[in-house]
Order: C-alpha cells, then sequence, then structure tokens
C-alpha cells in the first residue's frame, strides 16, 4: 500500500510537497534492482568508474544553487551553509573519484607461489541517512561506496527528502546507470529496516541517533552484516584560562548554534577555568545576543528554525522554569524558531549538560585543573569531537590525546573535512567515514594464491 508524507517548510510550516513513501515490496524490488546492477558495475573498469564520479560532481556544481535553495526551504538552513552543503556532495564526490584508480592490491611472497589481495566491492549498500544534514551525509555515503564498486539504495529522512531525490536525479543524469544509486523515501521502521534484514543488502551506513543505531547494530548482527554508524555526541569545548579568550568566545555561538545546534559535533557543553568564567561569559554576550536568527533565504541570517514542532518542543522542555545567562532572539509566529541561549549547568549531573538537545543551548560549567576539564569532559557515553583552546601547545596535545573523542579541533570548532577521517568513539558510532581510508569500509580483502610449482 502506498503511503505519502507531508514534507513541509520549517521556517512557514507551509507543506512544500507529497512525497510517496516505499513499502517493503518497493523496497525489495529496489533492492533487487541494485543487486542486478551490482553485476555490471562492480565491471566498469576504474578509469570509467572514476570519469562518471567526477562527472557526477561536476552535474552537482552546475545544480549548486538549486540544491542549496531546495535545502533552505525543505531543512530551514541558512543559504550560505546550504550552498556549502551541496559543494560538499561535489568535494566529496571529486574526492573518491580519484580512488577507483588508485584501489589496489598487494603481492604477498609465500612459499610455492604467490598471494595477492584484491578489494572486492561489498554488494548493495543501504544507507540511511538523518534530517539534520540530507546532503553531506548522503554523500559520505554513496561517494566512497560507489567508487569501491557498490551500489546504493539511499534512505532519506521522512522530513528531509528532497535534496536526495534531486541528487538521485543527477546522478542519472551525469551517466550513471540506472539502479546503481537508487533514492528511497519511506518510514525508517519500513524502508531503513528492510536494509537490515534484507539478506541482498551486505552494509549498512547508518547515521541518526544513538538508540536507533543500538537497533541496527542488533539487527545487523543476525547475518553479520557489515555496519558503519555516525550517532549522537554531546561535545565539549574546553576553554583554559591562557587561552585568545576573545576568539574562543567569539567561535562558540557558530560551533554551538551552526545549524540551529542540530549537529552532531555541536560544542553545546562549554567547560571554562574558573578564573576566566566571568571575563569569558562577559565577552559571549554580544556575540550570542547578536546571533542572527531569521528567515534562511537570508544571505545574513545566521541561523533558521528547527527541524519540526515536535523537536522544538523537546528542545524547550530543557530550558523548562530556568534561569538562563544569556538568550538572542527569534522570529514570532509561524515557523519552529528557537532563540539561542546560554545555560549555567548547575553541575556535571544537569540534564542539559548531559543529553543531546539537538538544539541552539550551550552548557557552561566552570573547571578547576586540566585533570577535572578531561575528567568533566569524558564523562558521557558520546566521543565525537571537542575542541580546546589554550595556547599552551603542549597542553593542548595533551588534552586532545586524553579527550575520549574522534575528532578534536585546537583553538578551532571546526569539525568535519571531506579529505579526514570522521567518526565517534564510545556510543557516538562505529568505523570512519571520510578521508583517504573510507574506501576500505566498502570493500572485503580477497586473498588469490597462484601455485607456481
Ligand atoms: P533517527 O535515528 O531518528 O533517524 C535517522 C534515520 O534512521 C532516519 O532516516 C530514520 O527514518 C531512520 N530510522 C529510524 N528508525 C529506524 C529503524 N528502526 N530502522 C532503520 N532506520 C530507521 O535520527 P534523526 O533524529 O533523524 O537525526 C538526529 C540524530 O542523528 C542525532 O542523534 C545526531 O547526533 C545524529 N547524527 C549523527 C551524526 C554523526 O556523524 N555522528 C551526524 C548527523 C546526525
Amino acid at each position: 500500500m502506498t503511503t505519502t508524507t507531508s514534507v513541509r517548510n520549517p521556517a512557514t510550516e507551509e507543506v512544500l510537497q507529497e512525497v510517496e513513501l516505499l513499502d517493503e515490496a518497493a523496497t525489495d524490488r529496489a533492492i533487487e534492482a541494485s543487486a542486478r546492477a551490482l553485476e555490471s558495475w562492480r565491471r566498469v573498469s576504474p578509469a570509467d568508474r572514476a570519469r562518471l564520479l567526477q562527472r557526477f560532481g561536476d552535474v552537482v556544481d552546475e545544480h549548486l544553487e538549486e540544491l542549496a535553495q531546495l535545502e533552505v526551504r525543505n531543512a530551514g538552513h541558512v543559504i550560505g551553509n546550504a550552498r556549502g552543503e551541496a559543494a560538499n556532495v561535489r568535494d566529496v564526490l571529486r574526492y573518491y573519484a580519484g580512488s577507483p584508480e588508485r584501489h589496489g592490491g598487494r603481492t604477498i611472497p609465500v612459499a610455492g607461489g604467490v598471494a595477492m589481495t584484491f578489494p572486492e566491492p561489498l554488494g548493495v549498500v543501504g544507507v540511511i541517512v538523518p534530517w539534520n544534514f540530507p546532503m553531506p551525509i548522503a554523500g559520505w555515503g554513496f561517494a566512497p561506496a560507489l567508487a569501491a564498486g557498490n551500489t546504493v539504495v539511499l534512505k532519506p529522512a521522512e522530513l528531509t527528502p528532497l535534496t536526495a531525490i534531486r541528487l538521485g536525479e543527477l546522478a542519472l543524469e551525469a551517466g550513471l546507470p540506472a539502479g546503481v544509486l537508487q533514492v528511497l523515501p519511506g518510514k525508517g521502521s519500513v524502508v531503513g529496516q528492510r536494509f537490515v534484514t534484507h539478506p541482498a543488502v551486505r552494509k549498512v551506513v547508518f547515521t541518526g541517533s544513538t538508540e536507533v543505531g543500538r537497533g541496527i547494530m542488533r539487527g545487523c548482527a543476525d547475518q553479520i552484516k557489515r555496519l558503519t554508524l555516525e550517532l549522537g555526541g554531546k561535545n565539549a569545548s574546553i576553554v583554559f584560562a591562557d587561552a585568545d579568550l576573545a576568539a574562543a568566545a567569539a567561535g562558540a555561538p557558530g560551533g554551538a548554534f551552526d545549524n540551529s545546534g542540530q549537529d552532531c559535533c555541536a560544542r553545546s557543553r562549554m567547560l571554562v577555568h574558573k578564573d576566566v568564567l566571568d571575563e569569558v561569559l562577559e565577552l559571549l554576550r554580544a556575540p550570542v545576543e547578536g546571533f542572527r536568527v531569521g528567515d534562511p533565504a537570508d544571505e545574513d541570517s545566521a541561523m533558521g528554525p528547527l527541524i519540526c514542532a515536535d523537536h522544538r518542543a523537546k528542545v524547550a522542555s530543557y530550558l523548562d522554569g530556568r534561569d538562563v545567562l544569556l538568550q538572542g532572539s527569534c522570529p514570532q509566529g509561524s515557523g519552529y524558531w528557537m532563540p539561542p541561549t546560554v545555560l549555567r549547568a548547575e553541575s556535571p549531573q544537569d540534564p542539559a549538560f548531559t543529553e543531546e538537545i539537538f538544539g541552539p543551548v550551550i552548557s557552561v560549567l566552570p573547571f578547576a585543573d586540566e585533570d577535572e576539564a578531561v575528567r568533566v569532559a569524558n564523562d558521557t557515553e558520546y566521543g565525537l569531537s571537542g575542541s580546546i583552546w589554550t595556547r599552551d601547545i603542549g597542553r593542548a596535545l595533551r588534552v586532545a590525546r586524553r579527550v575520549e573523542a574522534g575528532n578534536l579541533s585546537v583553538n578551532s570548532h571546526a569539525s568535519v573535512r571531506h579529505n579526514t577521517p570522521f567518526g565517534g568513539f564510545k556510543q557516538s558510532g562505529l568505523g570512519r567515514e571520510l578521508g583517504p581510508d573510507a574506501l576500505e569500509a566498502f570493500s572485503e580483502t580477497k586473498t588469490v594464491f597462484v601455485a607456481t610449482d
């Protein structure tokens, strides 16, 4: 039975489009088409596969503004960010277009002959994408998977399917054979689950909440299915007394409120040395209160709305009955708006300080010394990213090595680059995406021995 979902603009609450949601039978047909496409795709020569991915990147580039404007309407991302996200898909495609011709095996001297290894494609890869970064997260999955010779079925989030659907069309326009990359809008419990249970899907790449990721990992265990998980985060920004405090304070709102805080890498916990706490809070005042929240299509907006009414209610519940230290403003009326807010954590156990709010909320907690800062930063089930602000290079490296997280920045809030590995420690994930090694996660090593005696 076919059902549809009403895709809304979160800045206006208006319905943008009705999108058909696939049922299990339609998902099975798409997976079977993907398995058939695999037979020819894996035989496309590495140079031709590289050219097709390069061409796909070029077509995305030609449609950059269209994709960005679509994301502004569907996800409420501010236009500057949305352009960067479309450009990220292009860059990831171009980066992995360089790899099919470099993805070779080894020869290993052994008694009685020669052994050689081949990186073989896994087969059909199922990519499950969340609503917070619909374009980049899709690209981080499909670009290396295709480069390694796999075919891909991709399920966008129910709330944000439009750019993924368009990327699927652009792949065909670029000349990728039908069935090689298919975008399947649908429910997680139907299409996403089928990726987990269908035996022809040999790997699942899941980005989303830790709770759902845990269930997917359990499901994949039944078939020993390969799995990459990119899950939640509650990332700490540690500001030492010797830091460039003005730079740390100027960067903190962007590091936490970017994409309305709906970012697994958001620095939503701010640990500040007690001697400079007052100074840092004063420095934070202007950038927090002046953080421009408004129409995401407006070039001057720094932050748009939250994704939907339920999510806004969840974020707002963390502010109920609390004194706020600092707060910006936001539009009233239609749209799922929330002002950027800074809270003082009541203790290291304060839920606002420990739970992934996924909204524009920073919780600040003072610390007394380096050991305490590291202990508090690590006192979480998550381990995705974080920042260290100090002028002492020894301390910067020492603390970076001690913080249990996959991606750390010193004197910066930047987290993700397409050319470096990205992923989480602890319950923030399993495996790494992006960077030079991502193809390994989409290949199986085969060893072939040839007797010479
Ligand atoms: P979610 O877990 O609710 O959904 C993610 C995707 O999984 C959606 O496409 C959804 O339809 C699908 N899904 C839901 N239930 C499923 C099931 N039972 N089987 C298969 N698929 C299912 O997450 P969300 O609310 O869309 O996204 C927010 C979360 O994603 C946050 O926790 C955030 O930290 C995390 N995230 C992590 C990263 C990272 O790289 N570590 C990046 C972005 C977002």
